[in-house]
């Protein structure tokens, strides 16, 4: 080869040499890796020693000196490349974290004055606290792994605490209730039907003797009184004879497994009724004469989301049992629906 062609072959993978330099090195600058730095700096003083060596037509010198720049640049090259993929794990970890915080910070603050005990509660600030230290700190990819599981951890404490303290207080307020049924079910005196407030209470039905057997108007002969659960005033309830003892047997199974009766709110509505109830609640109720209360078909439990609401014990039994007795929870009222009711339950024959 002469020396013409190597000159002209050095200056072109010189100048390609070179432009991977210039352009490493503004990536460099992106970043503060020392090692970096160092890399670049040797690529750059090896572009220009080969940059010398060529104007002084030294092709063999410039020729060794192209490949140690590019060498260099080699180096560099995988320096910034390792860089860029820890950058971008560090991106996902920082995330991660983040979302984690984000999820764990309106468990907090809903629970305040929730829980039995606040210690959990002061757990998972200190938790929190930790993790946004150590995002502002950016301390290594495991140690913001181990914040995020310390959040997650608190905060499922805290939202276990949360839980039980609502089960605890809506049983509670249930036996409330109950002694306060019970005063008023021992008053003398007829029962007044309005609860503390003035709002009325709706009370079931009693068949009259010449109903028709249409909706809300069923006769005497066909309703059957329930021998063993009133409402929690002490009124008596009616459903249709074949609902009305297969809700006995029901509740026979009931009573075993929870040893206590299943605990009935209101069961056949007449028409009237309906009326009253729809013009109180308006949309919120049936139109009249289209419920299947008004059949002697439909029963609702105490509204006592702590001990029939969706997910506890008695509701998730009731669900799983009462159709082989014939009472089943409509699709229309169960958990998610658009009026869910968790107290409705329904007999089909
Ligand atoms: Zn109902």
């Amino acid at each position: 080869m002469t020396l013409r062609w190597l000159a002209t072959a050095t200056r072109r993978r010189l100048a390609l040499a070179v432009a991977l330099v210039l352009v490493l090195g503004v990536a460099a600058a992106a970043f503060v890796e020392v090692r970096e730095q160092r890399a670049a700096a040797a690529a750059a003083a090896a572009a220009d020693t080969a940059r010398a060596l060529a104007r002084a037509d030294r092709a063999d010198d410039a020729a060794r000196a192209v490949a140690a720049a590019e060498s260099a640049t080699l180096a560099a090259e995988r320096s910034a490349h390792a860089r860029a993929v820890e950058v971008a794990a560090r991106a996902a970890a920082d995330a991660d974290l983040t979302a984690r915080i984000a999820a764990a910070e309106p468990v907090l603050a809903a629970s305040a004055d929730q829980v039995a005990d606040d210690a959990v509660r002061q757990a998972l600030a200190a938790a929190l606290d930790g993790a946004r230290a150590a995002l502002a700190a950016r301390v290594t990819l495991p140690a913001l792994a181990s914040a995020g599981a310390s959040v997650d951890g608190a905060r499922t404490t805290v939202e276990q605490a949360h839980a039980a303290w609502r089960t605890e207080t809506d049983a509670a307020a249930s036996a409330a209730e109950d002694a306060a049924a019970g005063d008023q079910a021992a008053a003398p005196g007829p029962a007044a039907p309005a609860a503390p407030g003035g709002a009325p209470v709706f009370v079931t039905s009693v068949p009259t003797a010449d109903g028709d057997g249409s909706n809300g108007h069923m006769p005497a002969s066909a309703m059957c009184l329930i021998p063993w659960g009133t409402d929690q005033i002490g009124s008596p309830q009616y459903l249709r004879c074949d609902a009305a003892a297969a809700l006995t047997r029901l509740n026979d199974a009931f009573r075993a497994q929870f040893g206590e009766p299943i605990a009935m709110d209101l069961t056949y509505r007449s028409y009237a009724d309906q009326v009253a109830i729809r013009a109180y609640y308006g949309a919120l109720a049936a139109r009249p004469g289209t419920s299947n209360h008004g059949l002697g078909l439909a029963l609702d439990l105490q509204e006592w989301p702590g001990v029939y609401g969706f997910g506890t014990p008695r509701y998730v039994w009731l669900v799983a049992n009462g159709p082989a007795f014939g009472w089943s929870a409509p699709a229309s009222v169960r958990e998610g629906a658009a009026y869910p009711e968790y107290w409705h339950f329904e007999f089909s024959p």
